[in-house]
Order: C-alpha cells, then sequence, then structure tokens
C-alpha cells in the first residue's frame, strides 16, 4: 500500500523532492482513520508535515487507504543488526562514499534523448565536453535557464555518461535541496566530518538548482567550501539554476563570482523548431508504447505552435493525447487534441491575446488598429482583417462569437467567412502564406 502511496507521490513531487523527503518514511500503520508514518529525523518529520502532508495523505486515499488524519513519529535511524551489536564496528564502518549519497538518475535523461536546437546547443555542447572529460577545461560549468527547458534532463545525461565511460570515478548528483538536507543531517547526527569528507573525495560534483540555497546561510557556507576544496583538487563541478549567478538574490558575492569563474551557459526559451522536434522524438518513443496509434499531420505542428511555454508542459500534453486516445480508442486528430487539451490550451492563450494580434497585424500592413476593427471595406484593409480574424481563431481559444465582439461587433458567420477565405487564398498565394507565417511567429516570440 505505502508502496503505491509513494508511487502516487514520486508523480507529483517530482522524484529529487521523493528522494529525499518521502523514501525515508514508513507506514507503520493504520488505525481509525488515522496512519501512522515513521521518520527517521525530527527534521525530516518536521519538513515533511510543514510541505507534504496533503500529498501525503491524498495519495493514500488515492490507493485506497481510509485516511484522514496523519501521525508522524520520529523513530530511531535504522541500524544494520549486526552493527548495532557491536559498538566498535559502527565506529570503524564510516559511512564514506555511500552510493546513495548520489540522487538516482532518470534513465531517459541521456545525451541521446536530448533533442538539439538553436536555443539549447551551447548548453549541450559544454555538456558534452565535460562528459568527454581530459583535462578539466571549464570548472565550473554553470547551466541556467528557466523551467522546463532541460537543466536537470542535461545534467543526468553528464552524470550517466560519466558513469558509464569510466564506472570507476565518483560522480555525485543532487539537488541543492539534498544538500541542504544531507548537511543539515549531519549537523544533527554530528557526522559533519563524514559530511565533508564525503563531498571532497568525489570526482565530479553535480548540483541542482542551486538558486536553492540562497538566503540559507549556513548551507551557503558549507557549499563554498566544498565548492573551492573541490577546484582546488582539480574536480569538475557542474551546477544549474535558474537564473545567472548574478541575478541570484541573496547569494553571497563571493559565491556568486566563484560560480561565475566557469563556463556559463544559458538555455534559451525553445523556439518553434526546436518544440516539433522535440515533440517528434517523444512521438516515436510513444509509438513503441502505444502501438497501432495513429497521429494525424497537422497535430504536432499545431502544438509546437501553441504550447510555448516549456517542454515539461509540452511532453505532458503529448502523453495526455496518447493516453486519452488508446482509451477511447481514436485517433489523433484535431479534434481529438481541442478536446483532450482544452485546459492546456486555454492557459496557454492567456498570454496571446486578440487585441495584440491585432495590433501586430495592423503594424505588418501598416494600416491603423481603428481601421482593422472599424467597417473599412476597400481590400487594402478587409484582408489584413480576415488575416487577424484567422490568426485570432488559430491562435487562441476564443469562440467564433467572442471574436466577432472584438472585432467591432462582427456576427459570427462574418468572421468565420473570414477565416475560411484566408485558408483558401493560402493555397495559391504563398505571398499570403508567408505573411500569415510570418506573423504567427512574431506573435509567438
Ligand atoms: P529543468 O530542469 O530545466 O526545469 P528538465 O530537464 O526537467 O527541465 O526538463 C523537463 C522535461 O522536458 C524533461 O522531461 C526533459 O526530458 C524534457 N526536455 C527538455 N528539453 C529537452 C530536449 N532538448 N530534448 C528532449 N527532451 C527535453
Ligand atoms: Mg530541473
Amino acid at each position: 500500500l505505502w508502496d503505491q502511496a509513494s508511487t502516487k507521490l514520486r508523480d507529483r513531487v517530482g522524484s529529487n523532492n521523493h528522494t529525499a523527503w518521502i523514501a525515508p518514511l514508513h507506514l507503520t500503520g493504520i488505525e481509525s482513520g488515522e496512519a501512522k508514518i515513521a521518520t527517521p529525523t525530527r527534521f525530516i518529520s518536521d519538513w515533511v508535515q510543514r510541505h507534504y502532508a496533503d500529498a501525503i495523505r491524498d495519495a493514500l486515499v488515492e490507493v485506497g487507504a481510509a485516511v484522514s488524519r496523519l501521525n508522524f513519529s520520529v523513530a530511531a535511524p535504522r541500524r544494520a543488526a549486526p552493527a548495532a551489536a557491536s559498538r566498535k564496528r559502527v565506529e570503524t564502518a564510516r559511512p564514506v562514499a555511500e552510493p546513495e549519497m548520489s540522487a538516482p538518475l532518470d534513465a531517459r535523461f541521456t545525451f541521446d534523448n536530448f533533442v538539439v536546437g538553436k536555443p539549447n546547443e551551447l548548453a549541450h555542447a559544454a555538456a558534452r565536453r565535460v562528459a568527454e572529460g581530459g583535462p578539466v577545461t571549464f570548472n565550473p560549468l554553470f547551466l541556467y535557464g528557466g523551467v522546463g527547458l532541460g537543466k536537470t534532463h542535461l545534467m543526468h545525461a553528464i552524470a550517466s555518461d560519466i558513469r558509464a565511460r569510466r564506472p570507476e570515478a565518483r560522480v555525485l548528483y543532487l539537488s541543492a535541496e539534498q544538500f541542504m538536507y544531507r548537511f543539515v543531517q549531519a549537523l544533527r547526527e554530528r557526522t559533519v566530518m563524514d559530511f565533508k569528507e564525503m563531498f571532497r573525495t568525489v570526482e565530479v560534483l553535480m548540483v541542482d538548482d542551486v538558486q536553492f540555497i540562497a538566503g540559507k546561510e549556513s548551507t551557503q557556507e558549507e557549499f563554498f567550501h566544498t565548492f573551492n576544496a573541490l577546484v582546488d583538487q582539480g574536480k569538475q563541478i557542474v551546477i544549474s539554476a535558474d537564473r545567472a549567478p548574478g541575478e541570484i538574490k541573496d547569494l553571497e558575492d563571493r559565491i556568486k563570482s566563484r560560480l561565475q569563474c566557469g563556463l556559463v551557459v544559458d538555455l534559451h526559451p525553445t523556439d518553434y523548431e526546436l518544440r516539433l522536434g522535440i515533440l517528434q522524438s517523444k512521438t516515436d518513443a510513444f509509438r513503441a508504447q502505444y502501438a497501432g496509434l495513429c497521429i494525424e499531420p497537422g497535430v504536432l505542428e499545431f502544438l509546437a505552435h501553441r504550447i510555448t511555454s516549456n517542454v515539461r508542459v509540452l511532453e505532458g500534453a503529448l502523453q495526455r493525447l496518447f493516453a486519452f486516445a488508446s482509451l477511447v480508442g481514436r485517433k489523433i486528430d484535431m479534434d481529438l487534441t481541442q478536446d483532450c487539451l482544452a485546459d492546456i490550451l486555454r492557459a496557454s492563450d492567456r498570454k496571446l491575446s486578440i487585441e495584440d494580434i491585432q495590433r501586430k497585424v495592423a503594424e505588418h500592413y501598416n494600416i491603423k488598429l481603428a481601421d482593422l476593427v472599424g467597417q473599412k471595406r476597400v481590400r487594402t484593409i478587409a484582408r489584413p482583417r480576415q488575416v487577424a480574424m484567422y490568426l485570432a481563431k488559430q491562435m487562441t481559444t476564443r469562440s467564433l462569437p467572442e471574436i466577432g465582439r472584438r472585432f467591432g461587433g462582427r456576427d459570427h458567420t462574418t468572421i468565420m467567412h473570414g477565416v475560411r477565405k484566408i485558408e483558401e487564398l493560402c493555397a495559391d498565394d504563398h505571398g499570403l502564406a508567408e505573411d500569415v507565417q510570418l506573423l504567427r511567429r512574431a506573435l509567438e516570440a
């Protein structure tokens, strides 16, 4: 039961948080609606209660447990039985270089599965170089970029690649949150010396989402010393963050400057080509999983146009499409896509309003906004107006009547006529098709 709930929690909180906070917990029983959960330390207990109590209760309920309350207790850390019998042995067998100090790597996050495009080619090349080893060329490698652009994917790819090339090399990968958690735990359990030794004897240290330690003074301090010790020994360090070193608030200046002294590369927001490439590569993977499912041409292009926020959302959308289509036994076409992804499409809409489209189109054709939504019928204004209607229909999820209202209170049939007209014309008129394409790109940027 706990295993099932725990798996659900992994999906919900992400595998890094899961490893740090959920994996150490044990469900010891359920009594009259109260789930008893044992935690190894007070710190974990407090943290989990504060951050994950609701998620844990929900997960238990989802897997069928009759639970309305949680009761956390701190159980003595579990030691292997023979060690407890002999105190001496406990002391000599110090937990140095335990492989579980490194967070588990996601087997899907490899270089092979990473689609390279303009926005991420530098980051990818730098990651490859670090993985290849040889003399340490840039130290640290600092990767930064917005959410879901592939930082963690590249970090895992580097770690897996090094482990495959040099199985004896000690590669330690963990999130900054886990670094802090382990450090605090070491303080609590008075094993700071082990902690230091553990970190200072690795060959490659990789810390993901380092912005997490901003404002956490003693963790920063420890991180700084660890960092310096490793750099002095010529060991490779790879760091990621959601922004450039100089822009992380509440991070000490000396740490900022150390983080900047290697190579700093950013992952840019994806462009249309990269998104399409990623969708194609994921589709190939899904096809193997959902044999026999058919996806109509145009769907991937539509998604690449419309879901521009981050790769994780894009991937989630595709995953949902496949799951849904296989459930209802339909092919993946535009209708299914619109139905199944209405919420995601609407969310990505919020950024692009009909007004944005109108303004851009008016500017492109060098006409007044008032004319664009006005009543003039000359071709030089009527055609751009139809282009704007077409784009509003294609690029937002507004209904035809709604679009009509924004175009000076026109009827929905007028909008539909405009949309059809542009579709027809684009088939023959390459100039117009190009205009539409250009405008679309500009609006997505
Ligand atoms: P970040 O750590 O930057 O927030 P992740 O590395 O977790 O982002 O990426 C989010 C998801 O998007 C992951 O499933 C990852 O595999 C996928 N992803 C991101 N960029 C790419 C890419 N270039 N090629 C393939 N998958 C990608
Ligand atoms: Mg990440």
